[in-house]
């Protein structure tokens, strides 16, 4: 699968003025890629932007539905695959057979062969700075184009002057990992006070590492020392941190012009704090209606229009698991215990993780876009 070379140290010159594109997508991680991708048999001039290298920094324990890897034809990151999750409270531990398995995979290796599928796509590294009207501001310069996608995470930097996004005000969670060496057969969830009062722990095993960390609902309340502990309390090592603030409210998913997919729009999944399979669900949504517009089949503001119907119509869901989000952290004790037990019964847990995996299906990634080929050279 080839891997096109991305600009490095001398090579990042400032963009030319005048720098004109026909789609300006910043951020190249889940979101970024899956429109990237939708966009490969339109032959337009498409720029990608991040502030690293495709794949350079993790920012997930990466743990999705195995049905959206494969369906993505990406299965060659994945690391371990699991059909069931083992679910402790303080005076219970469970196991939860899960009606589709759940996979962990290698960022690094999955954007790079989302990254093989986008076509010609280019790609610039570049820190996004801000936007004024249809002009991109980055630290190499300023980048114009028709149309601009918002993929850069919870900070949403193309967004206005709305509601400020701000930890720890903002409605935002807070999620700390370390990634010890060492194998485990069980994908393991925590939703116990001891470790944090209002969220939950998790030892996600990627073959040759685990993925041990805290997510906490509550942006103030400080999650090194209770990941520490969990490591600890699984006898490994606390190392090679990683972690990020995670969007936990639904945002607009259009402002000014601008499409935003991905945790740019609160796309991540409340209580779950999933939002991978959800920033390619979005982002694959967003992508096509950018596809119409590059085809000439509906114009950039119809684009907009059925972009923002198809966000609003998942609000209720949204809306919903942040509900019970609410609602989880007042549940501690017996009743969890009971409740951890309740739904480790076989037809309760399939019913409940159905209903969940249908508020982004895998099958929205099919039919893939068709490859464009390209030219054959012509004979002299
Ligand atoms: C500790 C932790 C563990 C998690 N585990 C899981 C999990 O196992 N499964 C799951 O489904 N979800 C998980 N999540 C949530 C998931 O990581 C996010 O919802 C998901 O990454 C959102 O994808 P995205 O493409 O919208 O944004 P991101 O993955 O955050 O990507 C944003 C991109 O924009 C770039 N960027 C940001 N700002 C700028 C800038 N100013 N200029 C240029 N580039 C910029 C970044 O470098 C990055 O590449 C986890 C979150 C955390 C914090």
């Amino acid at each position: 699968m080839p891997v096109r070379a991305t600009k490095r140290g001398a090579e990042r010159t400032p963009f030319g003025s005048g720098a004109r594109y026909d789609v300006v997508i910043c951020g190249a991680s889940f979101a970024g890629l899956a429109v990237a991708r939708e966009l490969r048999a339109s032959r337009a001039r498409v720029l990608v932007l991040d502030r690293y290298e495709i794949g350079e920094r993790q920012t997930s324990a990466c743990c999705a539905p195995t049905s959206w890897l494969v369906n993505l034809e990406l299965q060659g990151a994945i690391r371990q695959t699991f059909e069931s999750m083992v679910m402790h409270t303080v005076g219970a531990s469970v196991r939860w057979d899960l009606p589709e398995p759940f996979s962990t995979f290698d960022y690094r290796s999955l954007c790079e062969l989302l990254w093989a599928q986008c076509g010609d796509a280019e790609f610039e590294t570049a820190k996004v700075d801000g936007r004024t009207g249809s002009v991109v501001h980055t630290d190499r310069g300023d980048v114009e184009a028709g149309l601009l996608v918002d993929c850069l995470g919870w900070r949403r930097v193309l967004g206005g002057e709305g509601e400020p996004i701000q930890p720890p005000e903002a409605t935002l969670s807070r999620g700390l990992e370390v990634h010890p060496h060492g194998s485990s057969p069980d994908l393991q969830l925590w939703v116990d006070p001891r470790y944090v009062p209002s969220g939950y722990g998790w030892s996600f095993p990627a073959g040759s590492e685990l993925r041990i960390g805290i997510g906490s609902y509550d942006p103030r309340f400080h999650v090194k020392e209770p990941t520490v502990r969990l490591a600890a309390d699984e006898r490994r090592p606390a190392e090679r941190y990683q972690g990020n603030w995670i969007p936990h409210r639904f945002r607009d998913a259009v402002e000014d012009g601008v499409f935003f997919a991905g945790d740019s729009a609160g796309h991540c999944i409340p209580m779950s704090a999933e939002g991978i399979r959800t920033a390619w669900y979005f982002g694959i949504a967003c992508g096509r209606e950018l596809a119409a517009v590059l085809a000439g089949r509906q114009s950039h503001e119809q684009a907009l229009e059925r972009y923002a119907a198809f966000h609003e119509e998942h609000r209720w869901k949204f809306e919903w698991m942040w509900l019970n989000q609410r609602a989880i952290r007042h549940l501690h004790g017996r009743p969890l215990d009971w409740l951890a037990r309740f739904t480790s019964r076989r037809r309760v847990i399939h019913y409940l993780f159905r209903k969940y995996l249908n508020v982004a299906p895998a099958s929205f990634a099919l039919p893939a876009p068709p490859q464009v080929r390209a030219a054959l050279p012509v004979a002299a």
